[in-house]
């Protein structure tokens, strides 16, 4: 019989599970019954590591040592615009190692995003090998598509050290359009709306005949419902202050209580006009216990979501221009991620697309149906859909300051080119290449992920020693550089993430460390 192979959703917030079976898709339950698991992992005082449900649960106790939004974190450096933003927002401590990757420290122990979400694929492959009694050891897994290089590296490598052979890793986006055309078999231009916890995506994608292609993508790693709930956040925690004169921002506990409220708040605005808040002891000052009574309604949540999705729907709208359409074009539009199930988000994103919204597959659980759909035609269970993913970002090469990008973005992947430069000064004998990833026309504006240096070049004049730098993506979005000197055959390449991926040995240290870990929930529960 055919081995059964994962699709496996790993979110921000929460992970999902689905395997196709018998030509059905079947979400696959975690140990408590739950169809996704939290994607959190805490770190006890006595040494146990929780995942999921349990570790969520306590978060509050234990703030600083409960890892949350890990992926906020995969293959960012503290070069990167975003990483002080994430350091300050997340309530345990954001580190980096020596060659400048952020890791979390956890009572002095440097762990990293790799390895934390190593520790949750375990955890739902593990669930899944319960469920179905035997081995589970192969999965397509996703990522946001405006994820780079190196963090699509990052994610097959969390793959990896949790044991996995990991088929392929697609953009959640794409999985989700899978999904749906898989289940229907609709013919037309599709728009993803995809508002998870911590990234937005907006893809467009045109499903003809059994084929899937992206059009243009677009997103943002840092919108999301975390967001929404951190403006729900500042404005319960103005007015504490503004009640109490006490300042929350200090007191990790209380700020975490205050989260976990204004998201259960958000949740029931979903359902509800108004919602009570009540933080009984929320924090203690000279006067003696301070209490948090408040209330919420749909409208004041409303107006502080409005600069979001404004900016969500902003992305949208580039994403339609860059795929060469107008609104009109779009046959069919689909909500995916848990924050769409915000009646004010449906509103919103129904009014700017000018049509209902497609809710057929769950919002939560699209994205892992859409990577099993792969997953099986992958492995040859299915043929009748085809997907080719483009390019999320620009890939190229430094001309002096300048950006002179080789593959551009959108372009589909698997993808190959070759551009041919010479050299700039007389007696020139070697080239540095400097290979960069995104959109900007100057190269400091993008981002540096790899150097090469082809040496040994024939002594001659400027402009007379060609190179020829080609630049293969594979499938799952990784890039190589090749560089070679068209006349002595000469070559140097470089598989970009080298120097940024886990070696074999790496991943086994790892897996020893992440498989080493008490994990039993049971053993909690006990
Ligand atoms: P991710 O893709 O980042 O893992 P999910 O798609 O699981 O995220 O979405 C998680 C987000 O959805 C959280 O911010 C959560 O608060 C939000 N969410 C879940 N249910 C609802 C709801 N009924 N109304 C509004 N937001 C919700
Ligand atoms: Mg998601």
């Amino acid at each position: 019989m055919a081995r059964r192979v994962m699709g496996i959703d790993l979110g921000t917030s929460n992970t999902c599970v689905a395997v196709i079976e018998a030509g059905k898709p079947v979400v696959v339950p975690n140990a408590e019954g739950g169809r996704t698991t939290p994607s959190v992992v805490a770190f006890m005082p006595d040494g146990r590591v929780l995942v999921g449900d349990t570790a969520r649960r306590q978060a509050v106790t234990n703030p600083t040592s409960t890892i949350h939004s890990v992926k906020r974190l995969m293959g960012l450096g503290k070069s990167s615009p975003a990483f002080d933003a994430t350091k300050r927002r997340m309530p345990y401590t954001v580190v980096v190692d020596t060659g400048g990757k952020a890791r979390v420290d956890v009572a002095g122990t440097a762990r990293s995003p790799v390895e934390i979400s190593a520790m949750i694929l375990r955890q739902v492959r593990a669930a899944a090998e319960e469920y179905f009694g035997e081995d589970c050891s192969a999965a397509v897994i996703t990522c946001p598509a405006y994820f780079d290089d190196a963090q699509r590296a990052a994610t097959q490598d969390a793959g990896r050290v949790a044991g996995l052979d990991v088929l392929r890793v697609i953009s959640e986006p794409t999985a989700a359009a899978l999904a749906y055309s898989w289940s229907r078999g609709r013919n037309g231009v599709v728009a993803v709306f995809d508002l998870g916890g911590g990234t937005f995506d907006c893809s467009i994608l045109d499903c003809q005949s059994g084929v899937v292609r992206v059009l243009a993508t677009r997103g943002d790693t840092f919108l999301g419902g975390d967001d929404i709930d951190a403006r729900i956040v500042d404005y319960l925690r103005e007015a504490f202050y503004r009640v109490e004169g006490v300042e929350l921002n200090d007191d990790p506990m209380a700020m975490q209580r205050l989260k976990e409220a204004a998201e259960r708040a958000k949740i029931e605005l979903s359902a509800m006009q108004e919602t009570d808040i009540m933080l009984p002891f929320l924090t203690v000052d000279a006067s003696g216990p301070k209490h948090l009574q408040t209330s919420l309604s749909r409208t004041r949540l409303e107006s502080l979501m409005t600069p979001l999705i404004d900016q969500a729907l902003a992305c949208c709208r580039t994403a339609v221009e860059e795929a060469g359409l107008t609104v009109g074009a779009i046959d069919d539009v689909l909500l995916v991620g848990g924050s769409t199930k915000s009646p004010y988000v449906q509103r919103r994103v129904e009014e700017h697309f000018g049509k209902p919204a497609r809710k057929g597959v769950s919002p939560d659980e699209a994205v892992a149906i859409g990577a099993a759909v792969q997953a099986a035609m992958l492995e040859g269970h299915t043929s009748d859909v085809l997907l080719l993913d483009v390019l999320p970002l620009s890939l190229g090469i430094a001309e002096g300051p300048k950006f002179a990008p080789i593959l551009r973005r959108n372009q589909p992947i698997p993808a190959s080119r070759t551009e041919r430069f010479s050299t700039v000064r007389d007696f020139q004998n070697s080239v540095l290449i400097r290979v960069y990833q995104g959109d900007h026309p100057e190269v400091r504006d993008n981002r540096l992920i790899g150097t090469f240096r082809l040496e040994n070049l024939p002594p001659a004049r400027a402009g007379q020693i060609r190179v020829d730098v080609t630049f293969r993506v594979d499938e799952n979005g990784i890039l190589v550089v090749e560089a070679a000197d068209p006349r002595t055959g000469l070559k140097r390449s470089l598989s970009v993430n080298d120097s940024m991926r886990l070696s074999e040995e790496e991943v086994k240290s790892l897996r020893i460390r992440v498989n080493d870990e008490p994990d039993d929930e049971h053993d909690v529960l006990a």
